[in-house]
Order: structure tokens, then C-alpha cells, then sequence
């Protein structure tokens, strides 16, 4: 019970502290369904320097897409260009598809210019150790805003492991002068790529 406790305490202690536990992975896999968010008629969110989501998320998707090719695995981008497709049309590709994982990509907005940082949704239990990993590896150098449990469409009506990404709010002055670099933005892809590879197991 004492040990028990300590251990309890100490895991509790670590998803306060790092916003995820120590997590294992979702089962092996050899795809990965990579979604840029928005497109096209839909801009998703204006940052206060009137940056477009949209472009930040296929321009973030396609770095992670390089990373990923490069470690080996089968990539399957919902839109490759600057082109509205609608939620269930993006949930589809992934449903068509075995051995597979979903990672969407997206930048923040809040009425709140405060708000700053990442986080990483989520939807159903199968799903914890993809999020978590990938929220793991962006802590190491943003505010990290932890994971969250979710209903965004994309993410309930997923039959595979998926996880959506917020990267940093671009209602927020420091987070959109961030998300205006290219290094910033890789390196937010290559902490999503480490955190996809380590959810393979
Ligand atoms: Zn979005």
C-alpha cells in the first residue's frame, strides 16, 4: 500500500509536472495520415500579425512529412495544397487505412492575447499514448499547455489511434512572432515526429 501509494503520487506528480505520464505507444504502425488543418475558403485562425493558420499548418504538416519519410514510414497527406476539404472527407483517409495513425496540425487562437503555448488533443483511451508523446517532446521548448481529452470531429470519429496538435497561438504576440520563423516551425516538426516515432511500439 506505502509503495503503492509513493508510486501513485510520483505519477501523478510527473503529468502535473511534464502535462503526460511517462506513456508506452499505440502498437506498431506504418503509416501515418498527416493532416494540415483548414485550407482554402477556410483561413482557420488570424494571428495579430494577420498570419493565416492555414498556411502554418500544410507548411508544418510537410516538414513532418519529410521527417517522417526519412525515418522510414509511409505518409498520407489530407490536403498537399491549398485546398478546403471538408472533416468527414479528412477522417475517411484515415479509416481507409489499416496499420495507421492520424496526427492533425493546427495553430491556436484565444480571445485571451495572454494565452501562449502548445497542447495536444485527444479523444478515446486508445488514442492517450500518441498525444502524450508528441505533447512530451513539444514541453521541451514551449509553454506547455499538456493534453487534453476533446470531441473535435476529426479526433471521435477516427477508427485510429489520432491526435490533434495546436502548436502556439497565434492570437498571441510572442507565439505569432514564433510561428513566423521556419526554424520555429521545424523545429515543432521534428518534436511531432519524435513523438510519432515513439508512439510506434
Ligand atoms: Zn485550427
Amino acid at each position: 500500500m506505502r509503495v503503492f501509494f509513493c508510486a501513485a503520487l510520483l505519477t501523478t506528480a510527473v503529468v502535473l509536472l511534464t502535462g503526460c505520464a511517462s506513456t508506452s505507444g499505440v502498437g506498431r504502425f506504418s503509416t501515418v495520415v498527416l493532416d494540415a488543418g483548414h485550407g482554402g475558403i477556410d483561413r482557420g485562425a488570424k494571428g495579430v500579425d494577420n498570419s493565416s493558420e492555414k498556411i502554418y499548418a500544410l507548411d508544418t504538416a510537410k516538414r513532418v512529412e519529410r521527417g517522417l519519410k526519412r525515418a522510414g514510414y509511409r505518409v498520407v497527406m489530407t490536403r498537399k495544397r491549398d485546398n478546403f476539404i471538408t472533416l468527414p472527407s479528412r477522417v475517411a483517409v484515415s479509416n481507409r487505412r489499416r496499420s495507421a495513425v492520424f496526427v492533425s496540425i493546427h495553430y491556436n487562437w484565444a480571445r485571451n492575447s495572454g494565452a501562449s503555448g502548445t497542447e495536444t488533443f485527444y479523444s478515446n483511451s486508445k488514442s492517450y499514448p500518441l498525444a502524450a508523446n508528441i505533447q512530451r517532446e513539444l514541453a521541451r521548448f514551449t509553454n506547455n499547455r499538456g493534453v487534453k481529452r476533446s470531441r473535435f470531429h476529426v479526433l471521435r470519429n477516427n477508427a485510429r489511434p489520432a491526435a490533434l496538435v495546436e502548436c502556439g497561438f497565434l492570437s498571441n504576440a510572442g507565439d505569432a512572432r514564433k510561428a513566423r520563423s521556419a526554424s520555429y516551425r521545424q523545429r515543432v516538426a521534428n518534436a511531432i515526429v519524435r513523438g510519432i516515432v515513439k508512439s510506434s511500439r
